[in-house]
């Protein structure tokens, strides 16, 4: 039985363990699940009377990941940059901070809405979102996560000191949290959002950056994420001296051997960044299945190749504000950035390699790999169908090969979730676009003026 097959595809790019690519393919879906995949011919005739959807001149694959998100920032994305000097200060994050101390749940929640309604509309099916405060009150953002039809990891803030590393009393006086507060708001929300929406949502803890925490409280998230069964998706070895260099300094310790101290390793955890490590932190990674997520838009690693090699999870980030949520454009920097490298081995970092940073090591990071990141079998029906109609993508001679190269986000022509069409010829089901948008318009002047501040032109506006 299948009520849905997606047919007449050009290609199916399954990202399945033999990594078979499926010329004039087709994938057919049962309620959530897929069914089978095979040729097209095939499957037309064994399910004749499934709902179609056509895929010609399309290729089918599996649904992104954005694995490093901060999804209160896309509202106010860019603010901090245009601000006039006077106004930005002496710390880099201050103003962003800033802006986020002054959020109501309701702006939270429209900036989530512009967050998802961006993900569908450029083929991403999954995200893990860093740092919620309790100010955005997480319900109204899984309401929207769970409403919108995409997959969502809600990574809680935790805080003790509103310090970032070695830079003290700079978190703003709008996101200062109570430690017990906000373990006590992470385990409820745990138990009431978790595992929920099909299993859609999942609820981590995602405290803040080094400095912020004590050595017991590590140990206390270390305890409750077993006891719980979640994960923690957490900033490291971002910044250099300020967060690398304060553990160092503090610990005695290499970023990996403080966090393997604390007991914050293992395949349920989730570092972000990762630019200043070295091959001790590697080696633990490697021995303990802890996952990366690189985020090229915001901090270039020149050794995503060697940790590839060493066979740790390495899977792409957009880094909410800083960026666009357009993972296409991640596997695009990186492969530039990574051409940069002269020591470089193409052999290791093939465009097949981004491809798989972007589904399945991304549905790894997220502890969605059994049910998500390929299309197979017995997996959720999680896929995107990119429109080969396009003047950019002619000739396209071998879609592994040219799919992180030219393909774009606005290339996404279909968005399918858990067999539930989000996105259909650009048409999102939904949300309602118009009205995401204008909203996340208005609010975000309203946060900027709450905020105080200005914007700066450099040429005269007139
Ligand atoms: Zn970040």
């Amino acid at each position: 039985m299948a009520n849905l097959l997606i047919k007449d595809a050009k290609y199916v790019v399954t990202v399945d363990p033999k990594r078979r690519v499926i010329r004039d393919g087709a994938v057919a879906v049962e309620g959530m699940e897929i069914v089978e995949v095979g040729k097209s011919s095939e499957l037309k005739r064994k399910y004749p009377r499934a709902e179609t959807i056509d895929a010609k001149n399309k290729i089918v694959m599996p649904g992104l990941f954005d694995c490093h998100a901060h999804s209160y920032q896309n509202m106010i994305r860019g603010m901090a940059f245009v601000l006039p000097r006077r106004q930005r200060g002496a710390f880099l994050l201050g103003p962003t901070l800033r802006l986020q101390g002054v959020y109501t749940p309701e702006d939270a929640k429209a900036s989530m809405a512009l967050n998802c309604l961006e993900y569908i509309k450029s083929g991403v099916v999954g995200f893990c979102d860093w740092g919620i405060n309790l100010r955005y009150k997480i319900d109204g953002l899984a309401e929207v996560v769970r409403d919108s039809g995409i997959r969502g990891v809600l990574g809680k803030s935790v805080m003790e000191y509103p310090d970032y590393g070695s830079c003290k009393n700079v978190i703003d006086p709008g996101l200062i949290e109570d430690k017990d507060e906000c373990i006590r708001d992470t385990i409820r929300a745990i138990k009431k959002w978790h595992g929920k929406a099909d299993g859609r949502i999942q609820v981590w803890f995602g405290p803040r950056s080094v400095g912020a925490l004590s050595v017991e409280t590590y140990k206390e998230i270390a305890r409750l994420v077993k006891q719980y069964k979640v994960g923690i998706t957490y900033h490291l070895a971002e910044l250099g001296e300020l967060d690398t260099g304060f553990i160092w300094n503090t610990y005695g310790m290499s970023p990996m051997e403080f966090m393997k101290s604390v007991g914050w390793v293992g395949p349920n955890v989730s570092f972000n960044h990762c630019l200043y490590l070295t091959g001790i932190d590697f080696k633990i990674l490697m021995e303990t299945g802890t996952n990366v997520v690189h985020c090229p838009g915001t901090g270039f690693d020149t050794r995503v190749q060697d940790m590839l090699q060493m066979g740790i999870n390495v899977a792409l980030g957009c880094d909410g504000g800083h960026e666009t949520n357009d993972v296409f454009l991640a596997m695009k920097l990186e492969k530039t950035l990574q051409n940069r490298i002269p020591r470089r081995d193409l052999t290791i970092l093939y465009p097949e390699k981004l491809i798989e940073m972007a589904t399945i090591n991304g549905a790894r990071a997220l502890m969605w790999h059994r049910e998500s990141g390929s299309i197979e079998k017995g997996k959720r029906a999680d896929m995107i169908l990119v429109n080969l109609n396009k003047p950019s993508l002619t000739p396209m001679l071998n879609p592994v090969h040219d799919l992180p190269s030219r393909v774009l986000g606005s290339d996404v022509d279909t968005v399918i979730v858990n067999g539930k069409i989000l996105m259909e010829n650009r048409v999102v089901k939904t949300l309602d676009e118009d009205r995401v948008i204008e909203e996340a318009r208005r609010r975000a002047e309203e946060v900027r003026e709450r905020a105080g501040y200005e914007i700066e032109w450099h040429w005269p506006e007139i």
